[in-house]
């Protein structure tokens, strides 16, 4: 059913210990689209983002994905029914090569020939990647680092990608290159949600945004209403 929503929270709540980072919020991603999850510094985005990748248990309300409650599935679990995490700071695993770190991203399929076909896929998307297959993935720039933490996600044949800051520590032209990327992922049908700081970024690229403050969800809209509020661009826009 292409209209059911593939990922819904409802009333969500998220806690560290006593301390509750995200105090209920409610959002949905319908398949295909590109949401962004914007706001301040700990305003709970990343907590928000590994909840849904199963790393954080909730503390109440509902995470549906696909139309199913998956609150109690484990996160390998739910990276084989297609929900990948890119998390913040990448996740790289520096040791290992490129190739390595890339088909680590494929780690629970069996599918020999897919992977390989979708490896193929990577390369058209991420040139700069092929090129570097047997580099240590340490020894690479914080951009191409970016780009194989994207590429090892999408060995994973993900239909929900969540993306954690992908933008950090990178130079405007490498983000420009990111997002290229991220584009291109999203042309293939990927559904995407994308934390960002660089909120004016985030919200002329995506289809729909939410604003979270102190961890609740506080404005919602498309990318340009929200790029036009004065309350936005007083907040996180520097205006
Ligand atoms: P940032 O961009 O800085 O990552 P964020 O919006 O992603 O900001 P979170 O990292 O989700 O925010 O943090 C939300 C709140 O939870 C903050 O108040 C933070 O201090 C708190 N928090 C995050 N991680 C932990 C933890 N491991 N233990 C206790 N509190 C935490």
């Amino acid at each position: 059913d292409a209209t059911k929503p593939l990922l819904q929270l409802r009333d969500t709540k998220i806690s560290y210990g006593a301390i509750e980072a995200v105090k209920g919020i409610s959002l949905e991603l319908a398949k295909g689209e590109l949401v962004s999850l914007i706001g301040a510094n700990g305003a709970g985005k990343t907590t928000t983002l590994n909840a849904i990748a199963g790393l954080l248990p909730v503390a109440g309300g509902e995470v549906l994905y696909d139309g199913a409650k998956i609150n109690a599935l484990p996160a390998h679990k739910r990276l084989r029914q297609g929900l990948a995490l890119v998390p913040e700071g990448r996740g790289i695993f520096t040791r290992l090569t490129v190739e390595e770190n890339l088909r680590m991203g494929a780690y629970c399929r069996r599918d020999s020939d897919a992977i390989e076909a979708d490896m193929e896929r990577v390369f058209t998307m991420l040139p700069r990647v092929r090129e570097r297959l047997q580099q240590v993935a340490g020894t690479l720039s914080g951009g191409e680092q970016q780009m194989v933490a994207i590429g090892r996600a999408l060995l994973s044949r993900p239909r929900l990608l969540l993306l954690d800051e992908p933008s950090m520590g990178l130079a405007p032209l490498v983000v420009e290159k990111i997002f290229e990327v991220i584009r291109s992922v999203a042309a293939e049908g990927v559904t995407i949600l994308l934390v960002e700081q660089n909120a004016n970024l985030a919200l002329e690229f995506s289809q729909r945004a939410y604003v979270m403050e102190s961890g609740r969800i506080t404005l919602t809209g498309s990318g340009a209403d929200l790029l036009a509020d004065p309350k936005v661009r007083a907040a996180y826009l520097g205006e």
